[in-house]
């Protein structure tokens, strides 16, 4: 995510109730001093806004949560609960998913690295399996023929070029995508000959998901048209899915002031191609899509207390119980929308003065926030990072303390859905030696 305002100006109203000092006090004591917050009907939100995009103008259209994006269990049930098919690429996440309750058969399991018995295990329950490699294939042609009375089906990842003005559009720009089953040199042909060999499977659905700088709505344009022709091309009697992947937008907070395209956006250019491409099969295929960044990032806020206020030289450096690692994992250096919960209310006037947002952990880069221009905070005081749902709980290091407790809140409902860790629980008896 790309250039966002260093501070911004209009801070956003708080629709949120548990956003008043007394109710922070109030899960401090239960939580400590920091903690996230997911809101559930949020959640549901932007689950219905996706839905709505897409069902409105391509009726077969599922929806597969991306779970490495925020596998929080209350999180995954909720989204399962309102229709969403589950994305895993690892065994442990489709252990997650099963665990949740998730019919197997709705459980998409992609990723480059699978086991013979994850393979043997997906086929076995019926789950979506999209190949990315070659090895996979072996697997299954030893499963298929061990097991020649039973019908399986498989899905391709593919890998091919995706441009924007005749230049690879991937993140960290790079030129060729690592994932999938190559078009260009071969693979896939060679792929699809083997597969033929084997009487008991067949190619179901095709997959192309990338990671790309613009996250525009050309590229799904392209790469839905490019799965689109190559699956009537190959596939056409056995199609009965064409899966696009993730990586949309989703709704940005105001202060990141930028233009991005809508849920409809995406939806009236993929679906036309759809309908389109499909107009006279008699049954259409599935087109699934599957988000995570966009379903989650604003459905969860982190708390961090104020512990001091200090001054370096004439730099005014407030720290707080939290890290970078709780809020912007990838150690990005742009600043999160946010607030400051202060415990007195006069503060608020005070002059406002530049300072910057520090964490509990020993490298000298953990800034939170850099740079805010607002009435310096006091000790005592909670500070409010928001859009933290999408990489961050699953994706910071176990470093220096335990992790932070996550309230959830539906409606007037508040519950606790993962307890702040213990020493115990941090240095597991049953894994380490003492
Ligand atoms: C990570 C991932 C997603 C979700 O991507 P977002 O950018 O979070 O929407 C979807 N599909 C696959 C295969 C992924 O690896």
């Amino acid at each position: 995510m790309k250039p966002v305002v260093r501070e911004n100006a209009e801070q956003q109203e708080n629709t949120n109730p548990l956003v008043n000092y007394q109710k922070l006090r109030q899960l401090e004591e239960k939580h400590g001093t920091s903690f996230y917050i997911m809101d559930a009907s949020k959640l549901r939100r932007n689950y219905r806004k996706i839905e709505r995009a897409f069902k409105s103008r391509y009726e077969n259209f599922i929806i597969g949560y991306s779970y490495k994006t925020n596998y929080l269990p209350v999180l995954c049930k909720e989204l399962s609960k309102a229709g969403a098919y589950a994305e895993v690429v690892s065994r442990l996440e489709y252990d997650l998913a099963v665990k949740i309750g998730e019919d197997p058969k709705r459980i998409i399991f992609n990723g480059p690295f699978k086991t013979q018995d994850d393979i043997e295990h997906a086929l076995y329950h019926g789950s979506l399996l999209n190949i990315d490699s070659l090895y996979e294939i072996d697997v299954i042609k030893q499963y298929c023929l061990k097991n020649k009375k039973k019908q399986y089906k498989v899905g391709l990842r593919l890998n091919f070029d995706v441009s924007e003005d005749g230049r690879s559009a991937l993140q960290e720009g790079y030129e060729k995508s690592r994932f999938g089953l190559c078009v260009q040199n071969g693979v896939l042909e060679r792929t699809l000959d083997e597969l033929a060999a084997i009487p008991n499977i067949e190619v179901a659905g095709l997959h192309g998901h990338f990671s790309t700088k613009s996250r525009s709505v050309h590229a799904y344009r392209q790469i839905t048209q490019k799965l689109c022709r190559i699956a009537k091309e190959h596939i056409t009697h056995t199609l009965e899915y064409i899966d696009i992947g993730g990586g949309i937008y989703g709704e940005l907070p105001a202060t990141f002031h930028r233009e991005t395209p809508s849920f409809d956006d995406y939806a009236e250019a993929v679906c036309a191609i759809m309908n389109r491409e499909f107009e006279f099969f008699e049954k259409k295929p599935n087109l699934i899509l599957e988000p995570g960044i966009s379903m989650v990032a604003n459905t969860f806020v982190f708390f961090a207390k104020v512990m001091d206020v200090k001054k370096v030289a004439d730099k005014k450096i407030v720290l707080v119980d939290g890290s970078i690692h709780h809020v912007k994992p990838t150690m990005h250096k742009n600043n999160l929308p946010m607030n400051i919960i202060r415990k007195s209310e006069q503060h608020e006037e005070g002059d406002e003065t530049l300072f910057d947002v520090v964490g509990y952990t020993c490298m000298e880069k953990d800034y939170l926030a850099d740079e805010l221009k607002r009435p310096l905070p006091e000790t005592g005081d909670y500070i409010m990072f928001e859009n933290v749902g999408a990489y961050s709980i699953v994706f910071h290091p176990p470093f220096i303390k335990e992790r932070p407790a996550i309230v959830a809140v539906d409606h007037e409902t508040i519950f606790t859905a993962r307890r702040k860790e213990t020493f115990k629980e941090f240095f597991n008896e049953d894994l380490y030696v003492f």
